[in-house]
């Protein structure tokens, strides 16, 4: 729960303004971090979708050039 000392009171997080200031304009809280906004992505799973788009590219070239010799 949010404690705005200026007001005395607690808020509700959702009665908080998005940048984390009560209605009377305190800052109280930190900016509310949306999970969903801006996901964090490692940087390994980068690395896995390029081996992943390269091998993928690769055996489309492997499966064109297997259709080529087969024409
Ligand atoms: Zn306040």
């Amino acid at each position: 729960m949010p404690w705005c000392e200026e007001c005395a009171r607690f808020y509700n997080p959702n009665t908080l303004s998005g940048s984390g200031d009560c209605p009377e304009g305190h800052h109280v809280a930190d900016p509310v971090h949306d999970p969903d906004a801006a996901p964090k992505v490692p940087w390994h799973f980068w690395l896995l979708l390029g081996a992943l788009v390269l091998y993928l590219g690769w055996r489309l070239i492997e499966g064109i050039a297997w259709l080529i010799a087969r024409i």
